[in-house]
């Protein structure tokens, strides 16, 4: 073999600029969603390619709802966070009109209330649910393009049973068993705070991205938004 001065390399930039800092994670990795509070986001500049139609089966009554992806190609973007570390960054997230029983779970009265209605009351100040069905909805959510809104991150932590749960490996990584998750979900109050370095007992406390379930499967949280303002 010939020696790396033999082969006539010269110094010339390999490939596009990358700042390894900012440079995505691999295929596979998983994004830890910013920490639960409240944030800032504006909606990103398009927002007519980003509807998906999907059956609502526990709808009142049940029918066709529409979702708004809020993806990596169109992400809302975070504009105040509560440490401030993470302004202009992507959040990816999906918001739909797909209603649910709101209020206390034993009052059988209570309205079934969407995501996209408090956003159209409460974001948007409209006085009724847009009209023209589904389309009506996309059509609304479309004129507020580029604008902000404020809204509450939480977290929460799902075992779930459709697929295999991961263990820690003991080296500091995860493997996967042949046993489904055990369908127990876990809420920002039945998680323990922990040090964001471990190794500093001054440093902030914050939600670990990954807990123990019970059954032994390592979860991730998944990030919700609500408590939407203007
Ligand atoms: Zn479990």
């Amino acid at each position: 073999m010939p020696k790396l001065s033999d082969l006539g390399l010269t110094n010339e930039q390999v490939g596009q600029a990358l700042d390894y800092d900012t440079m995505p994670d691999q295929m596979g990795g998983f994004t830890e969603p910013p920490q639960p509070g409240v944030y800032r986001f504006r909606f990103p500049a398009r927002m007519d390619d980003i509807w998906e139609v999907f059956e609502h089966a526990n709808g009142n009554p049940p029918g066709k709802r529409i979702r708004a992806k809020f993806d990596d190609t169109h992400p809302l973007t975070i504009i105040q966070s509560p440490l401030g570390d993470k302004n202009g960054e992507p959040f990816t997230t999906n918001i739909t009109n797909a209603e649910r029983r709101r209020g206390k779970k034993d009052d059988a009265a209570a309205p079934f209330i969407s995501d996209m209605d408090y956003i159209n009351r409460d974001v948007w100040g409209l006085k009724s649910k847009p009209a023209g069905g589904n389309v009506g909805y996309a059509q609304e959510a479309q004129k507020h393009a580029s604008t902000e809104m404020t809204a509450t991150v939480t977290w929460n932590w799902y075992c779930n049973p459709k697929r295999n749960i991961y263990v820690d490996n003991g080296q500091g990584g995860y493997m996967e068993v042949q046993q489904p998750g055990c369908d127990t979900s876990y809420y920002q109050k039945d998680v323990d705070k922990v040090l964001s370095n471990p190794e500093d007992p001054k440093s902030p406390q914050i939600y670990p991205f990954r807990i123990t379930c019970k059954c032994g499967a390592v979860v991730r949280a998944f990030a919700n938004l609500e408590q939407f303002k203007p």
